[in-house]
């Protein structure tokens, strides 16, 4: 198969062709596996990460690529007829819920950030199988979709809603379902106000999912790009603004999907009492890592503020997050590059250069 391969980490900088192709023998599926042929994947910030070093591959080569769309070919038990993968979620509720996801060949399904987790450990039994010290995250630790094909335990693939194209699917398994996760953080209910800071892949499909759970909820965007800010104005936001600009009126959760520090500091700043910050990142870089002397105990922490992570996903995020697609007609904006363009596609999302996603489209 072709495949794009990381054969050495740097700064892309200096580094501007990170990835080469190469004709590598295809995958075979382990028992309890399925052999996917890989139609789309997304191109997500988190590979420059994994490149830059910020999160490295414990071992390269490696196929980067998490937001993987394909056609179940095979399954890794030899029988390659069909299998019924029965996936129970408990959700911070405690309510019980299962999300059944019969595969077989020929099925169209997905591949998100979490290729695996131990299923054992306390967080995985809770729910929060994306805590879990085992998980396993695909095109990082094991190889990815940015090639014509993979191989993922059958319980971490899921079935794509037929509403949805492979290249409106992809960017939904990780901008989405991790945008769905941080929005489930925020925890707002309907009506209170929601800020967005940074306007890429994850936070223009943030906005139509608020839009569609919380329709008396306005929605704030802050962001450096004039560009990004007259989208966000486009898809519904009531104000959009620089990063360091004051929002009209204090808000009750803000989701900051920078890779930097400023922002933090600033939306703190903007927050509501009470208010609370999650931030969408893997990994922040140290280049404005300073601004965090502007902090100011009284204006940006003091009346309850909280501060929240967002670490992966669950398959329950994901899998809510397709369905909610499918069901409220958000699809995410995007563009189309050849497999072997994803040099390109991953120097221009470091440029910030086209609004939306970056999806490959496999030979
Ligand atoms: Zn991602
Ligand atoms: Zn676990």
């Amino acid at each position: 198969m072709k495949a794009m391969l990381l054969t050495e980490l740097g700064d892309l900088k200096s580094h501007p062709v990170p990835l080469s192709l190469r004709d590598d023998p295809d995958p075979t599926p382990g028992e309890g596996e399925i052999l996917i042929r890989v139609s789309t994947c997304g191109v997500c910030h988190t590979e420059l990460d994994e490149i830059e070093g910020r999160t490295p591959p414990p071992d390269l080569p490696v196929i980067l690529g998490h937001q993987v769309v394909g056609v179940v070919e095979e399954f890794g038990n030899g029988n390659g007829v069909q299998s019924f993968q029965t996936l129970d979620i408990r959700g911070e509720s405690q309510r019980q819920e299962t999300l059944d996801s019969r595969i077989k060949v020929g099925d169209r399904v997905g591949v998100a950030w979490i290729f695996s987790a131990c299923g054992k450990c306390e967080h995985c039994k809770a729910g929060e199988e994306n805590l879990c010290a085992q998980f396993c995250a695909t095109g990082r630790d094991v190889n990815g979709g940015y090639a014509q094909y993979m191989t993922v335990p059958a319980a971490f693939a899921h079935p794509i809603p037929k509403e949805l194209t492979d290249s409106e699917a992809a960017p939904l398994l990780c901008a989405g379902a991790i945008g769905y996760r941080s929005l489930r953080l925020a925890n707002i209910h309907d009506g209170q106000s929601l800020g967005l800071t940074g306007f890429g892949g994850s936070n223009h499909l943030v906005l139509k999912m608020a839009k569609y759970m919380y329709p008396n909820t306005e929605v704030f965007v802050f962001s450096r790009s004039p560009k990004e800010q007259d989208f966000a104005r486009s898809l519904g936001a009531v104000w959009a603004g620089g990063i360091e600009v004051t929002s009209p009126q204090k808000l009750d959760a803000i989701i900051d999907t920078t890779p930097v520090w400023k922002p933090i500091v600033e939306a703190l700043r903007n927050l509501d009492y009470g208010g609370r910050l999650v931030v969408n990142a893997i990994r922040k870089e140290d280049v404005d890592k300073d601004y965090l002397l502007k902090l100011d105990y009284p204006s940006h922490l003091w009346m309850e503020k909280e501060i929240k992570s967002v670490a992966n996903v669950t398959r329950r995020d994901v899998r809510e997050c397709l369905k909610l697609a499918a069901e409220a007609g958000i699809r995410p904006e995007y563009q189309e590059y050849a497999m072997e363009d994803a040099n390109r596609a991953l120097a221009e999302l470091r440029q910030g250069k086209i609004r939306g996603a970056k999806v490959l489209v496999m030979p």
